[in-house]
């Protein structure tokens, strides 16, 4: 049973979103990238899927297979799950481009960090192929040789590299625009129409 790479889609999504919301602003005034650390785990819904289904009633079957894990490691379900919460999001203040775009990176995300720790694990391009790819840049070996030796939530070194890969992007981030980005992952500020720059200010006495 694979439970790998558990902490390491957090940090590896929430650096992600940072440098994305930090695009996203710099040229459209505003920031959805939480979408992106939402969807982090998206993904992995194909290792519950098939008894979430089951237990409300339903059989889905996908090419004649049941649910299993690898159902949704593929650019046909980043397709559906991100257009599904554009419609999800947009009736809630959230362009539908904007979630369109963050979740589509967002599900991408996890795929790619999938390839970059597993050898040829999933058919990550179905329908084009059927073919099962990885890239295996990190030195982890097979699936079955991951080993979440930190805490059992996930591999030290691929945690480290994530990790300085965040650092780097709050470091660029707060250079650029000052601590103020960091509003943008409260939660308050998700669904607020507005750009929110300067309520800050306007807030403050004297
Ligand atoms: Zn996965």
């Amino acid at each position: 049973m694979v439970s790998g790479m558990l902490a390491e889609h957090l940090v590896y999504s929430g650096a992600l979103a940072i440098l994305a919301g930090m695009l996203s602003f710099r040229f459209a005034g505003r920031d959805s990238s939480w979408i992106i650390i939402a969807c982090a785990y998206l993904p992995d819904l194909d290792k519950i899927g098939d008894w979430i289904l089951n237990s409300i009633g339903f059989t889905v079957l996908f090419e004649g297979h049941t649910i299993h894990h690898g159902t949704f490691h593929n650019i046909a379900a980043l397709v559906i799950f991100s257009v599904m919460i554009a419609f999800l999001l947009h009736p809630l203040g959230i362009r539908f481009a904007d979630s369109l775009i963050f979740a589509a990176i967002g599900f991408g995300a996890h795929l790619f960090e999938d390839a970059l720790v597993y050898p040829s694990n999933y058919m990550y391009l179905w329908p084009f192929t059927r073919e099962k790819l990885g890239l295996d840049w990190l030195p982890m070996g097979g699936e079955e040789s991951y080993h979440a030796d930190f805490f059992h939530i996930a591999n030290t070194e691929v945690l480290l590299i994530g990790l300085i890969l965040l650092l780097i992007v709050i470091v660029v981030r707060t250079r650029v625009e000052g601590s103020g980005w960091v509003r943008w992952y409260l939660p308050g500020n998700f669904f607020r129409r507005e750009t929110g720059t300067g309520s800050e200010e306007e807030k403050r006495p004297g």
